[in-house]
């Protein structure tokens, strides 16, 4: 079995960030075994360093909106704005396509990564194993 500490400062006081992000991200233990409870900014910081990957948005419904507005009114004769509609709605159909890729092939293998991804305790250096 390998073995488990930290590849920076080689200190085996580390934690598996999906753990540490369970907990509210509220607790850690120091390099001498003491729990800390941090609060306010502490806080924030070290949730945003153990969160889970974030899937990206997408904007379906707000293309469809634009694409339905967009035939709307390229009938009812405002065509400038018919066609300005339509560029939204196509360029939101490009970003929502993307994020969908995203989310289907790349964002569950960024989340199992972090499922594997560990914290140290000592120097905050995060590492998979
Ligand atoms: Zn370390």
């Amino acid at each position: 079995m390998e073995k488990f500490m930290c590849p920076h400062c080689h200190s085996e006081h580390i934690q598996k960030c999906s753990i540490v992000y369970q907990n509210g991200a509220s607790q850690i233990t120091t390099s001498n075994g003491e729990e800390v409870r941090i609060i306010g900014e502490g806080l924030t910081q070290l949730a945003q360093q153990v969160a889970p990957p974030a899937k990206k948005e997408t904007h379906w419904g707000a293309m469809i909106l634009c694409g339905g507005l967009a035939a709307l009114f390229l009938t009812s004769g405002l065509f400038i704005v018919g066609v300005i509609l339509g560029f939204i709605a196509l360029s939101l159909y490009g970003s929502s396509d993307e994020a969908a890729k995203f989310n289907k092939e790349k964002y569950p293998i960024l989340y199992n990564q972090w499922l594997n991804t560990y914290i140290c305790n000592r120097c905050g250096n995060k590492f998979i194993l």
